[in-house]
């Protein structure tokens, strides 16, 4: 078993716990374990106070007002997306779209560089580890455009096989697109080789970064990706707000997704000519508020520092998994060589009371400990390992490997019960 003290010396847990209030609440008598931190994470005090701030004392719309409230608050939001563009290592502020999340931002790209690069006979290429958002879209995309979808296949321990990545690559490839991290097994995907190998067959790429842009430093300019995703309800800032990175000389080139006020130049009866990027992309009003929170999150994150912040996560992944490896019956689903902080697993032994992940989930909530249960939006990969769905948890830094402790021991007690549900 890894030393937890290391994680200790990584990060002081106890303390930043303590920027996260609803962390220190108890669920049915017992201290909440939040170990669902891949769906989506909590906020901290000062997002919190942030977002409250603006909206009691600053909130005013963008781009349109000539007046002190909208002038500042058109400033703020700039200033939020100019964060962005940092913390992904964009080049330019104008790359950052924002979006609702990683869901509109795949439909965003598939839909506009679709309509103008995708035709009859191209070739996408996804892989057997999409979460539904970065697979349905281009499956809807090659059904309307008579275009074929192929998909990367992956090892029995969730790493993507390159070998059969570079035979599906060809002049028909128009895009690649694969998670960075997979939501479901957890692996580290080698997005820079990925992206390399499609530029040099002509492709254009999209990296999903809802699970890593939180979790490790990304940056895109040393990716080279085209595109870059991210949700900011998985990066301790609000729902309801995230976007996409895409290369500006990209952007440039592909038409609208969603059309009305903002993303003009000119509007007549008969016709309209549209904004450059990002505005050409952010039609109507966007979640002003959720912006500046984002802009929060990304202060907060920086204060702490990407390395340390995985660097520790590290610790609790492999804490956590020679941990659940000693469990009799317990399985885990995505043993790749580089993971990040995500123990998918299933309880698939001989005894008659094997759990399913639903009555396991619910048998965890009894000891307070939230953790997902289900196909985690990413059916083609439960196939993949012929299961229907795994329990995971998934860890942030104001996890504690104590937490991890309480699970194993939720789970022991739990196995020989059959997991009953309440
Ligand atoms: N891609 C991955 C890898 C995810 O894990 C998720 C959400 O869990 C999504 C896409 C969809 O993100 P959102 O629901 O924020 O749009």
């Amino acid at each position: 078993m890894s030393d937890p003290s290391v994680a200790d010396k990584i990060l002081d847990v106890e303390k930043i716990r303590k920027d996260f209030p609803i962390l220190s609440q108890t669920v049915r008598g017992k201290p909440l374990i939040y170990l669902d931190n891949a769906a989506t994470t909590h906020k901290p005090a000062s997002v919190i106070e942030r977002v409250r701030k603006f909206d009691a004392e600053e909130y005013g719309t963008v781009r349109r007002g000539a007046y002190k409230l909208s002038e500042n608050a058109t400033q703020l939001y700039e200033e939020a997306r100019q964060k962005v563009a940092d913390f992904m290592g964009a080049e330019k502020k104008g790359e950052i779209v924002f979006t609702s999340g990683t869901t509109q931002a795949i439909n965003l790209v598939a839909h506009s560089f679709g309509k103008r690069f995708v035709r009859e006979g191209d070739e996408i290429i996804i892989s057997n580890i999409e979460h539904h958002a970065n697979t349905v879209p281009w499956q809807v995309l090659c059904e309307e455009r008579g275009a074929k979808l192929k998909v990367i296949p992956v090892s029995d321990d969730g790493e993507l096989v390159m070998e059969e990545y570079e035979k599906l690559l060809s002049s028909k490839t128009r895009i690649v697109a694969v998670n960075h991290v997979s939501n479901a097994l957890g692996t580290i995907n080698p997005v820079k080789e990925i992206t390399a190998k499609a530029h040099a067959a002509g492709a254009k790429v999209l990296i999903d970064g809802a699970q890593s842009s939180a979790h490790m430093k990304v940056d895109v300019q040393d990716i080279d990706c085209d595109f870059y995703t991210f949700s900011g309800h998985k990066m301790y800032a609000p729902s309801g707000i995230g976007g996409v990175y895409g290369k500006m000389e990209v952007w440039e080139e592909l038409p609208p997704y969603v059309t009305g006020g903002d993303m003009i130049l000119e509007v007549t009866l008969e016709k309209a000519t549209y904004a450059k990027p990002p505005a050409r992309f952010e039609a109507g009003t966007p979640p002003i508020t959720q912006v500046i929170g984002l802009g929060a999150a990304i202060d907060y994150l920086n204060e702490i520092g990407m390395d340390k912040i995985s660097d520790y996560e590290n610790t609790l992944l492999e804490y956590g998994t020679q941990l659940f490896k000693g469990i009799e019956g317990v399985r885990i689903i995505g043993n790749a060589r580089h993971k990040a902080s995500i123990i998918s697993f299933s309880i698939n032994g001989e005894h008659p009371s094997d759990g399913h992940p639903h009555d396991v989930v619910s048998w965890l909530d009894r000891d307070g400990i939230a953790c997902r249960g289900g196909h985690h939006c990413a059916q083609p990969t439960m196939i993949r390992y012929g299961v229907p769905a795994t329990t995971r948890a998934s860890m942030a830094f104001y996890n504690k490997t104590e937490e991890l402790d309480a699970l194993a021991e939720s789970i022991r007690n739990g196995f020989p019960c059959g997991f009953v549900a309440l």
